[in-house]
């Protein structure tokens, strides 16, 4: 993953801070350590002070994002479970509800990722 440091794909892949790609905008950089507080951020880059909640509710737009990331995971799910598994549609659909639940703390912190990535830009040198 370091090779890809410095790309957007970094951040919305690892959760780091937009700006210097230094540590994570979460808590707990696993999103799966603690369920109640996958979505808990730190308010403030250490590194870059970059502060994560642009704006008060800043983070609902990412439901917007967390809409087609979840669809993304529908689909992939549903070509796994009925063209390699060849499973039917009704198997295949509870397939997919059982995907989006798994993932689901993988796919809202996907979505705020990329949400923070539309307005934070990478800068190669912190101003510290
Ligand atoms: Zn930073």
């Amino acid at each position: 993953m370091k090779f890809l440091k410095g790309t957007k794909v970094y951040s919305i892949l690892t959760g780091a801070c937009p700006v210097c790609h230094e540590e994570s905008m979460y808590k707990h950089p696993n999103p799966y350590s603690s369920i109640f507080q996958t979505l808990s951020m730190n308010e403030r880059c250490s590194h870059c002070q970059t502060k994560y909640k642009i704006e008060p509710s800043f983070f609902y737009g990412a439901m917007y994002v967390s809409y087609p990331v979840g669809i993304a995971f529908a689909v992939a799910a549903f070509i796994i479970a009925n063209f390699f598994f060849e499973l039917t549609l009704l198997q295949s659909f509870f397939i997919i509800v059982g995907t989006l639940i798994v993932f689901m703390p993988i796919i809202m912190r996907l979505a705020r990722n990329i949400w923070i990535n539309f307005f934070k830009h990478f800068k190669k040198k912190s101003k510290h």
